[in-house]
């Protein structure tokens, strides 16, 4: 296993949906809507179109498509493109050459990612937001190019900065290391049917090249050469994410399975909340905002504790709703985070559950959050959200890891707090 080699698929929609849906770190279960603008129906442009939802249909990513073509019209691929700004789209892409123009007009905020286009130079897509790959021949020579590959150390040292700023303290990259290093070996088969290991973003783990290095994330690999968390023997699955909020979630509570080292973790440092709180408790404990390792000097701005003020009218756009009497939450688990929310219209009343939640009330940061619905005369002029956290909430905690290092704890300690029932052993 030491040398293992690692073959990182470094475009092909890698390098464009790095950058959005790398925030919040390991997110996996945040719904992205996809818009494709396809010049015309043909086998070969079907093909690309097909393809890119093929491979998103591997990931754990959860993706809304919103699919257009020009029917050869130049003048129809603009206006498409304006569509798809109003649906306010993720990230676009354009097949064919017209298509893939029209959209660089028009964005200029989100990836916009080209195909079957010949000349994307003299076609003008080039730099910013915008990347893709040509169909000029050879093709094989050209795929040459976005296959990297590398061995899992110096694999690491561009993969550790990316997860986790260089400036955080070195327990906490240490512990970043072998969690990483655990996480990419557990997941080394995951793209075996395209014939590579991992790919450069978020679904498999972030890869931004050699010059991404530095030297105190080095130093936290090369102390923990070879470490590697196992449980009965395996090697664990260690996804980590960016801020739990205060308490971290099983994994059967996000995803499916139940794992014996993804379990809730409390990592508030106060004896005034005894989980499960009750309703009044709750509330205190999204306003209040304990004492945490997760909140700390190196945690980001409002990523512990956040409010957002939903916008009515968006809410209503989404969900085609007549006059939002009230959102309110119908379920959630033991440590806060939010299984199931009504929206009530006056025509209707829509049900959302656990990972398209987040979507679903226009973008929050978590799962974790209380609602107010206030009114005026009886009738509902403002929806507020108070949240804690950011991402899934599973495994380690970063931000914690960084609270926790602050006040003296060790690597070890940090990875045996967050995946209880787990060794810390070397590779042969
Ligand atoms: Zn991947």
């Amino acid at each position: 296993m030491k040398n293992h080699k690692i073959l990182s698929l470094l475009l092909i929609l890698g390098l464009a949906t790095t950058s959005i849906f790398a925030q919040g770190s390991k997110e996996q279960s945040n719904v992205k809507k996809i818009g494709i603008s396809k010049l015309l129906p043909h086998p070969a442009l079907d093909a690309v179109e097909q393809g890119i939802q093929d491979h998103l249909s591997t990931t754990n990513l959860e993706v809304e498509y919103n699919l257009q073509n020009a029917n050869g019209d130049i003048s129809t691929a603009a206006s498409i493109a304006q569509q798809l700004k109003s649906d306010n789209c993720d990230l676009v892409v354009g097949i064919a050459t017209p298509s893939a123009q029209s959209l660089a007009n028009v964005f200029r905020e989100i990836p916009v990612v080209f195909s079957a286009v010949t000349d994307p130079i003299s076609a003008s897509l080039e730099g910013g937001n915008l990347c893709g790959v040509s169909d000029l021949n050879p093709v094989s020579a050209q795929k040459m190019d976005l296959l990297n590959y590398i061995d899992l150390s110096s694999y690491l040292l561009s993969v550790i900065p990316s997860e986790m700023p260089a400036s955080w303290p070195i327990e906490a990259l240490k512990a970043q290391s072998v969690v990483a290093r655990s996480y990419i070996l557990r997941n080394i088969n995951r793209h075996k049917n395209e014939d590579y290991d991992l790919c450069a973003t978020v679904h498999c783990i972030v890869y931004s090249g050699a010059q991404n290095e530095h030297t105190s994330t080095t130093e936290a690999i090369i102390a923990t050469r070879n470490e590697i968390i196992t449980h009965n023997g395996n090697i664990i699955d260690a996804v980590f994410s960016s801020n739990s909020g205060g308490y971290t979630e099983a994994s059967e509570n996000v995803w499916i399975n139940s794992l014996d080292y993804l379990k809730a973790v409390n990592t508030t440092k106060n004896d005034n909340y005894n989980f499960p709180l009750k309703p009044f408790e709750i509330e205190n404990w999204f306003v209040e905002k304990p004492a945490s390792y997760s909140n700390n000097k190196y945690t980001t701005q409002s990523s512990y504790r956040w409010v957002k003020n939903i916008n009515l009218e968006r809410l209503k756009d989404r969900h085609a709703l007549e006059d939002i009497k009230r959102v309110y939450i119908t379920d959630r688990t033991t440590t806060g985070t939010v299984k199931e929310i009504k929206i009530e219209g006056r025509n209707k009343t829509v049900t959302k559950n656990n990972s398209a939640i987040r979507r679903a009330l226009t973008g929050l940061k978590s799962n974790k959050f209380i609602v107010k619905n206030i009114y005026n005369q009886n009738e509902l002029k403002s929806i507020i959200i108070f949240g804690a956290g950011w991402g899934h909430s599973v495994g380690m905690d970063q931000s914690a890891a960084a609270g926790m290092a602050v006040e003296g704890k060790k690597y070890k300690e940090i990875i045996n707090f967050f995946y209880p029932d787990t060794k810390i052993t070397k590779l042969e």
